[in-house]
C-alpha cells in the first residue's frame, strides 16, 4: 500500500473498470499522474465557488503543462448540497456540449461529495458515459464519496434519488488540499473513517485512539493512512457486493438513526443543525447503545467509541428538542427499513457488524430517550 520513501500511498480497487486511489501530500501538482488515465483532448474540471478559487488553477495548469493539446473547460456550481440538483447536472451536461466533448473526453472532479456525485453523474450520462477523474477536497470525499461509484443528485422528494453506478479511472487525493477545509467537514469526515473501525477492525479504532492529535492536526502521514485504511475496508465491500445487494449495507452503520436526525432537523446542515458526519456520530453511538440493550455487544465497546468519537470534536447525543416518537416514525419510513420493521446495522462487539432486521421499537425507543448513563 506505501509506495517507499515518496509519503504516497496506493490503494488498487477492483472491479469494471479497476482503479487507482492515490493518496498524499503534493498530488495536485503531479500533472503525470493526473492525465495518466487521460484518453482523448478535452476535459472539464468541475468544482465549486468555494474550492475552485483555492485550486482549479493549479489543476488547470497540472492538466495544461502534461498534455499542451488538452481543451479543457470549466463548470462551477455554487458549493452546498442545495445544489446537487437536476438543474445543476443539465448545466454540467451543457458545459461538456460547449467544449464539444467527445466520447474519449474526461471530466475532472475537483471538489467534495457535492461535485463529486453531481460530476460523477454527468460522466455518466454524457454519450453514455464518459471517463471521470476524481480529485477530492475534503475528508468525507477521500474516504467515501469517491471511492465506490456510486453518483447521484437529489430531488425535492429526496437525497440522491437520481443517479447511476459509474466508477472513476482514477483517484488522486491530495492531504495538503485538507489544510483549507473547515474544522467542523474535516470532523464530518472523521466520523465516517471511525465507522470504518467500528464495523471491521478494531485494531483500527486502536490506531485512532493513539493518532487522535495527529489527524485534527492534519499530519499528512496520519491522514494518509487514515484515508489509505478507510479506502482498503471501502473498496474491498464494494468489490465483494458492487450493487449493495448484501454486506455493503454495513457501511450504513449510524447512518438509520444518522438520516433520521437529518430529516427531522429538515436537513438543516451546518447551519442550524447537524451535518451528516454529527449526525452519523451520534448514530453510531446509538447503535452501539442499541447493540448492548440487545446483548448483542459489550457495553464497554459503545463507550469507547462514544469517547473516541468526542474526542474527535463529534457530538454523541441526539440533539435537545428532538422528539424519540417523531425520530421512530422517520426510521420506519427510511428507504431501507425492511418488510420486516425496523432494520438496523449493530454490532456484536468493535469491528463486527451486521444487518438486524425486525428490531423491536420499543428498544429502539428507549436507547433515543436515555442519554448516556
Ligand atoms: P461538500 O462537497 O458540500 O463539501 C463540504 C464543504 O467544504 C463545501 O462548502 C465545500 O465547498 C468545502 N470544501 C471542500 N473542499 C474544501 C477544501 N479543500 N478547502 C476548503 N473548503 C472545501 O460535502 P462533502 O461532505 O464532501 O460531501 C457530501 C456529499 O457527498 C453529499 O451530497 C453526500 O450525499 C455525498 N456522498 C456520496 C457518497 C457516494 O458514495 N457517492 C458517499 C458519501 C457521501
Ligand atoms: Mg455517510
Amino acid at each position: 500500500m506505501t509506495a517507499a520513501g515518496t509519503g504516497l500511498r496506493d490503494v488498487d480497487v477492483a472491479g469494471d473498470p479497476a482503479y487507482r486511489i492515490t493518496i498524499g501530500p503534493g498530488l495536485l501538482d503531479d500533472g503525470a499522474r493526473l492525465t495518466s488515465a487521460l484518453r482523448g483532448r478535452h476535459a472539464l474540471i468541475v468544482s465549486d465557488s468555494n474550492v475552485a478559487p483555492l485550486y482549479a488553477d493549479r489543476l488547470e495548469a497540472m492538466l495544461r503543462s502534461a498534455r499542451p493539446n488538452l481543451s479543457i473547460a470549466r463548470f462551477e456550481l455554487p458549493a452546498g448540497e442545495h445544489e446537487k440538483t437536476l438543474s445543476r447536472f443539465g448545466d454540467c451536461l451543457d458545459a461538456l456540449a460547449r467544449l464539444g466533448a467527445t466520447r474519449d473526453a474526461c471530466v475532472f472532479a475537483l471538489g467534495g461529495g457535492v461535485v463529486g456525485d453531481l460530476a460523477g453523474f454527468a460522466a455518466s450520462c454524457w454519450m453514455r458515459g464518459i471517463d471521470i477523474v476524481q480529485v477530492p477536497t475534503t475528508l468525507l470525499a477521500m474516504v467515501d464519496s469517491s471511492v465506490g461509484g456510486k453518483t447521484a443528485v437529489d430531488l425535492p422528494a429526496g437525497k440522491n434519488l437520481v443517479g447511476a453506478f459509474h466508477p472513476p479511472r482514477a483517484v488522486v487525493a491530495d492531504t495538503a488540499m485538507l489544510r483549507t477545509l473547515p474544522d467542523r467537514e474535516l470532523r464530518a469526515g472523521l466520523a465516517e473513517v471511525v465507522k470504518y473501525g467500528a464495523i471491521f477492525d478494531a485494531g483500527f479504532l486502536e490506531w485512532l485512539e493513539a493518532n487522535r492529535v495527529a489527524l485534527l492536526e492534519r499530519d499528512d502521514a496520519a491522514l494518509a493512512e487514515a484515508i489509505a485504511r478507510s479506502c482498503r475496508y471501502k473498496a474491498d465491500v464494494v468489490a465483494r457486493d458492487p450493487f449493495e445487494r448484501g454486506e455493503r449495507a454495513l457501511l450504513n452503520f449510524g447512518h438509520t438513526f444518522g438520516h433520521a436526525i437529518e430529516a427531522e432537523q429538515g436537513y438543516a446542515g451546518s447551519a442550524d443543525g447537524l451535518n451528516h458526519g454529527e449526525a452519523v456520530a451520534v448514530g453510531m453511538v446509538l447503535a452501539a447503545r442499541l447493540s448492548a440493550r440487545l446483548g448483542l455487544a459489550p457495553r464497554a465497546d459503545a463507550e469507547r467509541l462514544q469517547h473516541l468519537l468526542t474526542a474527535f470534536g463529534l457530538p454523541v447525543e441526539v440533539p435537545a428538542g428532538l422528539s424519540p416518537d417523531a425520530l421512530l416514525a422517520r426510521m420506519r419510513l427510511d428507504k431501507k427499513a425492511a418488510a420486516d420493521g425496523l432494520r438496523f446495522i449493530l454490532w456484536d462487539g468493535a469491528g463486527q457488524a451486521r444487518v438486524v432486521a425486525g428490531v423491536d421499537e420499543a428498544q429502539v425507543l428507549a436507547v433515543l430517550a436515555t442519554p448516556s448513563d
